[in-house]
Protein backbone atom coordinates (compact mmCIF):
# COMPACT_ATOMS: atom_id res chain seq x y z
CA UNK A 1 0.00 0.00 0.00
CA UNK A 2 2.73 2.42 1.15
CA UNK A 3 4.62 1.69 -1.82
CA UNK A 4 1.64 2.07 -4.26
CA UNK A 5 1.21 5.25 -2.52
CA UNK A 6 4.59 6.51 -3.18
CA UNK A 7 4.75 5.88 -7.01
CA UNK A 8 1.39 7.72 -7.32
CA UNK A 9 3.03 10.79 -5.45
CA UNK A 10 6.03 10.51 -7.42
CA UNK A 11 4.32 10.16 -11.00
CA UNK A 12 2.48 13.35 -10.39
CA UNK A 13 6.03 14.87 -9.18
CA UNK A 14 7.29 13.90 -12.70
CA UNK A 15 4.55 15.83 -14.70
CA UNK A 16 4.70 19.08 -12.70
CA UNK A 17 8.59 18.79 -12.85
CA UNK A 18 8.47 18.35 -16.54
CA UNK A 19 6.57 21.68 -17.19
CA UNK A 20 8.83 22.90 -14.84
CA UNK A 21 11.50 22.08 -17.10
CA UNK A 22 9.79 23.27 -20.57
CA UNK A 23 8.72 26.74 -18.64
CA UNK A 24 12.04 27.03 -17.82
CA UNK A 25 13.75 26.38 -20.93
CA UNK A 26 11.28 28.55 -23.01
CA UNK A 27 12.86 31.14 -20.83
CA UNK A 28 16.51 29.98 -21.36
CA UNK A 29 16.83 30.06 -17.33
CA UNK A 30 19.52 27.37 -16.01
CA UNK A 31 18.54 26.14 -12.97
CA UNK A 32 20.40 24.03 -9.86
CA UNK A 33 19.33 21.99 -7.27
CA UNK A 34 21.88 22.15 -4.67
CA UNK A 35 21.47 19.33 -2.43
CA UNK A 36 23.39 17.84 0.76
CA UNK A 37 23.03 16.70 4.65
CA UNK A 38 22.63 19.54 6.95
CA UNK A 39 25.77 21.39 7.64
CA UNK A 40 27.78 21.07 4.29
CA UNK A 41 27.87 24.06 3.28
CA UNK A 42 25.22 24.90 0.53
CA UNK A 43 24.49 28.97 1.50
CA UNK A 44 27.86 29.45 2.07
CA UNK A 45 29.20 27.70 -1.67
CA UNK A 46 25.94 30.09 -2.65
CA UNK A 47 26.93 33.08 -1.16
CA UNK A 48 30.36 32.02 -2.42
CA UNK A 49 29.03 31.67 -6.24
CA UNK A 50 26.91 34.38 -6.41
CA UNK A 51 29.17 37.05 -4.99
CA UNK A 52 31.10 36.53 -8.53
CA UNK A 53 28.58 35.61 -10.53
CA UNK A 54 25.91 37.95 -9.57
CA UNK A 55 28.29 40.62 -11.77
CA UNK A 56 27.85 38.68 -15.00
CA UNK A 57 24.48 37.19 -15.15
CA UNK A 58 20.41 37.90 -13.18
CA UNK A 59 20.50 35.45 -10.77
CA UNK A 60 16.96 34.37 -8.76
CA UNK A 61 17.03 31.81 -5.73
CA UNK A 62 14.77 29.46 -4.21
CA UNK A 63 15.52 28.72 -1.10
CA UNK A 64 14.36 25.35 0.63
CA UNK A 65 13.80 24.71 4.61
CA UNK A 66 12.38 23.35 7.07
CA UNK A 67 11.09 26.24 9.51
CA UNK A 68 13.65 28.89 8.91
CA UNK A 69 14.56 31.71 6.80
CA UNK A 70 17.96 31.93 8.09
CA UNK A 71 19.29 30.79 4.74
CA UNK A 72 17.11 33.03 2.68
CA UNK A 73 18.37 36.33 4.38
CA UNK A 74 21.62 35.60 4.00
CA UNK A 75 21.63 35.44 0.37
CA UNK A 76 19.36 38.34 -0.31
CA UNK A 77 22.41 40.25 1.16
CA UNK A 78 23.93 38.72 -2.21
CA UNK A 79 21.09 41.64 -3.41
CA UNK A 80 19.49 39.08 -5.60
CA UNK A 81 15.73 37.98 -5.76
CA UNK A 82 14.83 35.51 -3.43
CA UNK A 83 12.05 33.05 -2.87
CA UNK A 84 11.59 31.00 0.73
CA UNK A 85 10.49 27.98 0.86
CA UNK A 86 9.19 26.40 4.31
CA UNK A 87 8.72 23.03 3.94
CA UNK A 88 7.08 22.35 7.58
CA UNK A 89 8.91 19.81 8.36
CA UNK A 90 8.63 17.57 4.79
CA UNK A 91 12.43 16.80 4.06
CA UNK A 92 12.49 17.92 0.58
CA UNK A 93 11.34 19.85 -2.17
CA UNK A 94 9.18 18.92 -4.83
CA UNK A 95 8.05 19.92 -8.63
CA UNK A 96 5.14 21.72 -6.88
CA UNK A 97 6.70 24.08 -4.84
CA UNK A 98 8.72 24.72 -7.11
CA UNK A 99 6.36 25.91 -9.90
CA UNK A 100 4.36 28.23 -7.01
CA UNK A 101 7.98 29.59 -5.61
CA UNK A 102 9.12 30.23 -8.84
CA UNK A 103 6.14 32.46 -9.76
CA UNK A 104 7.19 34.84 -7.58
CA UNK A 105 10.70 35.13 -9.75
CA UNK A 106 9.43 35.07 -12.91
CA UNK A 107 9.29 39.52 -12.87
CA UNK A 108 12.73 39.68 -12.18
CA UNK A 109 13.47 37.51 -15.09
CA UNK A 110 16.47 35.57 -14.11
CA UNK A 111 18.99 33.80 -16.52
CA UNK A 112 20.28 31.20 -13.68
CA UNK A 113 18.01 29.53 -10.82
CA UNK A 114 19.54 28.35 -7.49
CA UNK A 115 17.63 25.75 -5.56
CA UNK A 116 18.99 25.48 -1.89
CA UNK A 117 16.79 22.00 -1.05
CA UNK A 118 16.45 20.80 2.34
CA UNK A 119 19.54 19.51 3.54
CA UNK A 120 18.84 15.69 3.62
CA UNK A 121 20.48 13.09 1.43
CA UNK A 122 17.54 10.78 0.93
CA UNK A 123 14.42 11.67 -0.53
CA UNK A 124 15.54 14.83 -2.45
CA UNK A 125 17.20 12.61 -4.79
CA UNK A 126 13.76 11.20 -5.29
CA UNK A 127 12.02 14.73 -6.31
CA UNK A 128 12.69 15.98 -9.38
CA UNK A 129 11.96 19.63 -9.80
CA UNK A 130 12.68 20.47 -13.10
CA UNK A 131 16.22 21.70 -12.65
CA UNK A 132 19.26 20.92 -15.68
CA UNK A 133 22.01 19.66 -12.78
CA UNK A 134 21.80 17.98 -10.04
CA UNK A 135 24.76 19.31 -7.57
CA UNK A 136 25.65 17.29 -4.47
CA UNK A 137 28.11 19.02 -1.63
CA UNK A 138 29.91 16.91 0.69
CA UNK A 139 32.04 17.98 3.09
CA UNK A 140 35.22 17.49 4.56
CA UNK A 141 34.08 17.11 7.58
CA UNK A 142 31.82 14.64 6.99
CA UNK A 143 32.74 10.54 6.97
CA UNK A 144 34.33 8.53 4.04
CA UNK A 145 31.29 6.52 3.62
CA UNK A 146 29.20 9.09 2.75
CA UNK A 147 28.80 7.90 -1.18
CA UNK A 148 28.68 4.12 -0.31
CA UNK A 149 25.67 5.20 2.49
CA UNK A 150 23.65 7.31 0.25
CA UNK A 151 24.03 6.00 -3.49
CA UNK A 152 21.00 7.07 -5.57
CA UNK A 153 21.96 11.15 -4.93
CA UNK A 154 24.89 10.55 -6.14
CA UNK A 155 24.20 8.38 -8.90
CA UNK A 156 21.81 11.35 -10.05
CA UNK A 157 23.93 14.34 -9.34
CA UNK A 158 25.88 15.59 -12.23
CA UNK A 159 28.47 17.67 -10.10
CA UNK A 160 29.99 16.99 -6.86
CA UNK A 161 31.20 19.41 -4.64
CA UNK A 162 33.86 18.53 -2.56
CA UNK A 163 33.58 21.56 0.13
CA UNK A 164 35.64 22.88 3.17
CA UNK A 165 39.08 21.32 1.48
CA UNK A 166 40.25 24.40 3.67
CA UNK A 167 39.80 21.93 6.47
CA UNK A 168 41.60 18.55 4.93
CA UNK A 169 44.94 18.68 7.26
CA UNK A 170 42.59 18.35 9.75
CA UNK A 171 40.65 15.31 8.89
CA UNK A 172 40.62 11.88 7.91
CA UNK A 173 38.93 12.44 4.70
CA UNK A 174 40.12 10.67 1.97
CA UNK A 175 39.79 12.81 -1.61
CA UNK A 176 40.61 9.99 -3.68
CA UNK A 177 38.76 6.86 -2.20
CA UNK A 178 35.52 9.54 -2.31
CA UNK A 179 36.62 10.24 -5.84
CA UNK A 180 36.86 6.69 -6.72
CA UNK A 181 33.36 6.22 -4.91
CA UNK A 182 31.86 8.77 -7.35
CA UNK A 183 33.86 6.96 -10.45
CA UNK A 184 32.23 3.74 -9.17
CA UNK A 185 28.64 4.55 -9.48
CA UNK A 186 28.44 7.68 -11.69
CA UNK A 187 31.94 8.24 -13.69
CA UNK A 188 30.19 11.06 -15.66
CA UNK A 189 30.09 13.10 -12.95
CA UNK A 190 32.30 16.06 -12.73
CA UNK A 191 34.20 16.59 -9.22
CA UNK A 192 35.39 20.23 -7.98
CA UNK A 193 37.24 20.69 -4.95
CA UNK A 194 36.33 24.06 -3.34
CA UNK A 195 36.26 25.56 0.43
CA UNK A 196 33.37 28.06 0.42
CA UNK A 197 35.00 29.63 3.19
CA UNK A 198 38.32 30.79 1.87
CA UNK A 199 37.10 30.59 -1.99
CA UNK A 200 39.60 27.85 -2.63
CA UNK A 201 39.16 26.12 -5.85
CA UNK A 202 35.38 28.22 -6.33
CA UNK A 203 36.79 30.03 -9.77
CA UNK A 204 36.44 26.43 -11.69
CA UNK A 205 33.61 25.82 -10.11
CA UNK A 206 31.81 29.20 -11.41
CA UNK A 207 33.39 29.17 -14.86
CA UNK A 208 31.74 26.12 -15.71
CA UNK A 209 28.66 27.07 -14.35
CA UNK A 210 28.42 30.23 -16.70
CA UNK A 211 29.68 27.77 -19.30
CA UNK A 212 26.88 25.67 -18.39
CA UNK A 213 24.85 28.78 -18.51
CA UNK A 214 25.82 30.06 -21.96
CA UNK A 215 25.16 26.81 -23.63
CA UNK A 216 21.78 26.57 -21.97
CA UNK A 217 20.80 29.93 -23.83
CA UNK A 218 22.37 28.17 -27.53
CA UNK A 219 20.39 25.42 -27.42
CA UNK A 220 17.45 28.03 -27.30
CA UNK A 221 17.09 28.74 -31.17
CA UNK A 222 19.13 31.37 -32.23
CA UNK A 223 17.33 34.17 -32.96
CA UNK A 224 15.54 34.34 -28.96
CA UNK A 225 19.57 33.66 -27.82
CA UNK A 226 20.77 36.64 -30.35
CA UNK A 227 17.64 38.79 -28.69
CA UNK A 228 18.31 38.01 -24.94
CA UNK A 229 22.20 39.08 -25.77
CA UNK A 230 21.00 42.15 -27.29
CA UNK A 231 18.49 42.69 -24.25
CA UNK A 232 21.41 42.98 -21.93
CA UNK A 233 24.18 45.05 -23.76
MG1 LIG B 1 21.63 26.10 3.99
ZN1 LIG C 1 11.50 13.92 2.13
Amino acid sequence: MKVKLESRLLGANELIAHNNRNMFSSRGILVINLMSSPGSGKTTILECTIQELVKQIKIGVIEGDLYTDQDARRIEQQGVEVVQINTEGTCHLDAQMICHAYQKLDASKPQLLFIENVGNLVCPAEFDLGEDLRVVVISTAEGNDKVTKYPLVFRRADVVLVNKTDLLPYTDFDVEKVKNDIGLINPSASIFLVSGRTGEGMEAWICWLLQQSKNKLLSMNGTSYLQMAEGRK
